[in-house]
């Protein structure tokens, strides 16, 4: 039987010379496994706390590489009701097309004229995944962050954390100076709803 050899690999940088030199319709795959070491200067709005577990294929179409790259890991992140950091997973899924910029058989540049410089292959042929990787994380992140959908949040008036504690702010405590007000709007809105 032939082993089934995978290789993993924890760089987000690439060497693809080989697969530029080869022939149309050329391909690589790789396990990723990718330390938080080399993930958490990815981003300042960020924080990655678990390994980017996952897969990339790049496919040869021999003016570009086609990337498809999947994979999963966690981030930290700061719940916008209670503020207390809590642990968020991140799935990503991207297909990028990479631009090689030199022409592998003249060693000459490939004008580029308006490529985003996140998905160039750079002239020592390295393919990195890095700018995609922190596009798609941030991409993923919930624009309103909760440590849970039922987050009970900070009391506006005492800022209380009301998930492990109970304050005494409650409506129904009213400084005593309002009573008199609130009977009155009370009235009010009975006379408004019951016209005589
Ligand atoms: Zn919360
Ligand atoms: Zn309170």
């Amino acid at each position: 039987m032939v082993s089934n050899k995978i290789v993993h690999l924890d760089s987000l940088q690439f060497n693809v010379a080989g697969l530029l030199t080869g022939p149309k319709g050329g391909t690589r795959s790789y396990e990723l496994y990718i330390p938080v070491s080399e993930l958490d200067q990815l981003d300042e709005d960020f924080d990655v706390i678990a390994p980017f577990q996952g897969r990339v294929r790049f496919l040869w179409t021999n003016d570009h590489i086609m990337v498809m790259l999947t994979g999963a890991t966690r981030v930290s992140l700061r719940c916008s009701r209670c503020l207390e950091p809590f642990e968020q997973p991140v799935q990503v899924h991207v297909e990028e097309a990479f631009i090689p910029t030199v022409d592998m058989a003249t060693g000459l540049p490939i004008h580029q004229d308006e490529s985003d410089a996140a998905i160039l292959i750079d002239e020592h042929h390295i393919l990195d995944l890095s700018e995609i990787i922190r596009q798609s994380i941030l991409l993923a992140l919930p624009l309103t962050p909760l440590c849970k959908p039922d987050c009970k949040g900070l009391c506006p008036i005492c800022g209380a954390d009301l998930n492990t504690e109970t304050c005494s702010c409650s409506t129904e405590e009213m400084d005593p100076r309002w009573s008199a007000l609130s009977l009155l709007l009370n009235h009010l809105d009975d006379e408004h709803d019951h016209p005589h």
